[in-house]
């Protein structure tokens, strides 16, 4: 019997038995920023993912991202160091280095890229559960798409400002699809490049998320399917929220899966001659106005009738009514994708 997890063991809801499910189960976490690094931390502790021994199956801890380690991060990303920014390391593959620092027998495996439709049957269809850790609803409604279709658990959370939330998706349960039922337009909702976030809001939404993977991969109840959990960080108050299972989702109750089976949206393009990048169009339209107050704050906005141009001291970002985005200050699409979910919210 290894020492590692002994404090674990004790507890009559985990056992020595419970221990040993924990390290054979298999789980994704999708995006290792906050949210994410913090669920990766918790899981690989609590020994979630570890190889098999003697000749055991494997467990897994798959952490998908396609960004890198940057200074700002360092408040609440617990799994990076001033080192990782200095070295510009790819977050998934940072992240797993620090894990396998905390325990050598993890089986962490990491993935430095975009989750797509085309990958998303690779990437999550052979795991127990996933966890949401991304900052964009695109990805997290592929997710959940997936999920619900192969009855797979799927844990959202996010946080912003000094609030969090979270919502168990289970099988049979609403999803979060029902939350969300369509994607809200790009600039419209606060982003933690806007509105702020702090560390610690992150750490007590994830807390909750990680104890309740934990109930899920032991064959507990989850005590939260169903419901959304809201915390007011600043407040120390959590409000539940009921949320009911709409016959009419396209996810749960149709069982279409849009977002699975949708022809990708046209790719970035790298505009010729320029330092920039062109995102298509996501379909939903902007409210310009809004968006011009929710980015003030990041530098001079100027505003026409149909767009609005953001000129911050690293880059200029054109917002068109139609949702189309030039990115400048990158000919990376990844990066360009990636400054446009923390920009706009999308
Ligand atoms: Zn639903």
């Amino acid at each position: 019997m290894s020492e590692r997890h002994l404090r674990q063991e004790r507890l009559p809801q985990i056992g020595v038995d419970g221990q040993t499910k924990l390290a054979r189960a298999r789980v994704a976490i999708v995006g290792v920023g906050a949210t994410g690094s913090h669920l990766a931390a918790m899981l690989g502790r609590a020994g979630v993912g570890r190889r098999g021994e003697s000749g055991a199956p494997d467990g897994l801890l798959r952490l998908i991202d396609r960004d890198i380690v940057e200074l700002s991060n360092l408040p609440r990303q617990t799994l990076f160091t001033q080192r990782d920014v200095d070295d510009v390391r790819p977050k998934a593959l940072a992240a797993a280095e620090a894990l396998s620092a905390i325990d050598p027998e993890l089986n962490v495996e990491p993935v430095v890229g975009d989750l797509t439709a085309d990958r998303a049957e690779e990437l999550l269809g052979n795991v127990d559960l996933v966890l949401d850790g991304t900052d964009n609803f695109p990805t997290r409604l592929l997710v959940n798409d997936l999920c619900v279709r192969d009855r797979r658990p799927f844990i959202y959370c996010g946080a912003v400002g000094l609030e969090g939330q979270l919502l168990v998706v289970t099988p049979g349960g609403p999803c979060l699809r029902c939350y969300v039922p369509e994607l809200p337009p790009p600039g419209s909702l606060p982003t933690c490049e806007t509105a702020g976030v702090l560390g610690s809001v992150v750490a007590q939404v994830t807390s909750l998320v990680a104890t309740e993977a934990v109930k899920l991969l032991l064959g507990a109840d989850a005590l939260r399917a169903g419901e959304v959990f809201v915390i007011d960080g600043w407040r120390g108050e959590t409000r539940h929220l009921k949320l009911p299972r709409d016959p009419a989702c396209p996810c749960c109750g149709a069982g279409e899966h849009p977002y699975l089976t949708e022809a990708p949206a046209a790719e970035a393009t790298q505009l010729c001659g320029k330092d920039a990048v062109q995102l298509p169009a996501s379909g939903a339209r902007v409210d310009l106005d809004e968006a011009a107050q929710r980015l003030a704050s990041l530098g001079d906005v100027h505003l026409s009738r149909f767009l609005l141009r953001l000129d911050t001291p690293e880059r200029r970002v054109l917002l068109f009514a139609d949702g189309r985005v030039v990115m400048g200050g990158t000919r990376d699409p990844a990066e360009a994708r990636s400054l446009r979910a923390r920009l706009l919210g999308d």
